[in-house]
């Protein structure tokens, strides 16, 4: 073959790579475009039960075109060959998915909350990680692109960091390795402040620098200062207060997946993590009105301040009698009832009793009865827990109703049935100001009728560890075991 040709051969392989590559980035700008609109999709199917299955549906498909076009995307990019590239993704996928399933299928209802928390540390760590890689292949040079670039990888480490260490405390606190009583340091407040200047000087000097080892040190110092930071603020906050923690590291890991989407020049990742970052927020706004909590200073971490913590030490006051009442008699009050409301808690979650309590209304309704579930924005202990749980059980949409909705109407209702619900349901939230839950919005149960109140014990408070005075009113009676087989006996009865 003559030179000529082998320059044809050449050129032409060079250009029908060049046309691949340019062919696949924009397979691969349409793959996210179409990904980032099945997630904005997705979350407006999310917000209604009817559609939420929907919603799941359309957030699968858009992540699997997300993850394809990516694969896709760097076997063809990258310099050393397709097939390290395939080899690394299958093992970190087969990996990270075998944990992911076992996890998934082995997880308790109510530990929920503290595996989501362990997951936002994972966000954390590598918007961490890829902040640093970022800042490796392309350190601090002269320019203002390059100015950007160190800003965006300052922010990622930044918001990183404080979410992976605050995430890690959260876990450890729900899972009760760690005690839940907030750590108040004087000045605390003055101190996240200091903390939070410090690191907008850390990423101005980042900015300045030029090269690797200049570039370093303040890239360190930034990340211990937010490590640091992101502990304290979560080490602060009551046991009592931990959802809405949650909620807002949910937040914080979505703001660290943008930052990160930055660095790596990704447009999906940025929106897909301000859609997270945002509604992570708007959950966390949502949640502190369900417990009257200001969302300024939950999102600065002043938060828990006045939040008593589950072992809380306040003398029990003398409420007076108690009135216990069976089965049989509860099955009695339910068959004269016109209309009943039932309130679930987080011991419906820990009875697992949502398939006799489906079971109950449906019977309750086939006798002709008015059957409503009244649900509180922070039963449970997830947000939407209590209507997981009745969804499972198959319980209609159209009888579950929010708190708002049903609490001007509770003196019409001539059975309430409370089941495992304690905190939610604490007249205290209203009648006493310096309760540790006082301006917490409460379902008032007490306008109605009758009170019957599933509980085991007399003993045991609520999550935020304060007594109720509801279980001594003379309309309550309590019907006190495990609540499954207490509503199992009332079927049984009726
Ligand atoms: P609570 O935690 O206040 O009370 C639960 C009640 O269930 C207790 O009275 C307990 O009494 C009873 N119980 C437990 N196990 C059983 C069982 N097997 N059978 C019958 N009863 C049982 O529940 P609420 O749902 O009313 O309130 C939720 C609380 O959790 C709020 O304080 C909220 O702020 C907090 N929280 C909410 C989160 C969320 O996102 N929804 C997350 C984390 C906390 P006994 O032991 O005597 O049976």
């Amino acid at each position: 073959m003559d030179t000529s040709s082998i320059t044809f051969v050449t050129n032409s392989a060079g250009s029908a790579c060049a046309g691949l590559f340019g062919f696949a980035s924009h397979a691969q700008q349409v793959a996210y475009l179409l990904a980032a609109m099945l997630f904005i999709l997705a979350l407006a199917n999310l917000s209604h039960q009817k559609t939420a299955q929907r919603g799941n549906t359309l957030g699968i498909i858009g992540m699997a075109a997300a993850l394809i076009a990516t694969i896709a995307a760097t076997m063809l990019d990258s310099t050393n060959g397709a097939m390290p590239a395939i080899a690394l993704i299958a093992a970190a996928m087969v990996v990270g998915g075998a944990i992911g399933v076992w996890k998934a299928r082995s997880v308790q209802m109510t530990a929920m909350p503290e595996l989501v928390a362990l997951l936002h540390s994972f966000v954390g760590a590598s918007a961490v990680l890829v902040g640093y890689n970022s800042f490796l292949s392309a350190p601090g040079e002269a320019g203002v692109t390059s100015a950007f670039h160190l800003g965006e990888v300052g922010l990622a480490v930044l918001i990183g960091a404080v979410t992976f260490t605050g995430s890690i405390v959260a876990y450890l606190k729900l899972s009760g390795k760690m005690a839940g009583k907030p750590l108040m340091l004087p000045g605390r407040n003055a101190l996240n402040a200091a903390a939070l200047a410090m690191c907008a000087v850390l990423i101005a000097w980042l900015i300045q620098t030029r090269g690797i080892d200049a570039g370093l040190l303040p890239l360190g110092i930034l990340t211990v200062i937010a490590l640091v930071l992101g502990a304290h603020l979560v080490l602060a906050i009551g046991g009592g207060d931990m959802p809405v923690v949650v909620s807002m590291l949910n937040s914080y890991s979505g703001w660290a997946a943008a930052m990160a989407g930055f660095t790596l020049n990704n447009d999906l990742l940025i929106i897909t993590g301000a859609l997270v970052g945002s509604s992570g927020a708007y959950l966390s706004y949502i949640m502190c009105q369900g417990m009257n909590r200001s969302f300024v200073s939950v999102i600065l971490g002043g938060f828990g301040e006045g939040a008593e913590p589950k072992d809380s030490t306040m003398p029990a006051k003398n409420l007076g009698q108690h009135h216990e009442t069976s089965a049989e008699n509860v099955a009695k009050l339910l068959r004269e009832a016109k209309r009943v409301m039932i309130v679930p808690g987080y011991g419906m979650a820990v009875a697992q009793a949502q398939f006799p309590v489906a079971d109950l209304a449906k019977r309750l309704i086939a006798k002709g009865a008015i059957v409503q579930f009244g649900i509180h924005p922070v039963a449970g202990r997830m947000p939407g827990h209590m209507n997981v749980l009745l969804a499972e059980a198959k319980v209609p949409y159209d009888i579950v109703f929010e708190m708002d909705e049903v609490n001007d109407e509770m003196n019409d209702v001539d059975v309430v049935l409370i089941i495992g619900a304690n905190d939610t349901v604490n007249p205290s939230a209203i009648d006493e100001p310096d309760s540790p839950i006082a301006g917490m919005p409460v379902l008032r149960v007490w306008e109605a009728r009758h009170v019957v109140v599933l509980k085991r014990s007399m003993g045991n408070a609520g999550y935020a560890g304060v007594q109720n005075p509801l279980f001594y009113n003379d309309n309550t009676l309590m019907l006190l075991d495990d609540a499954k087989h207490s509503v199992d006996a009332i079927l049984n009865d009726l």
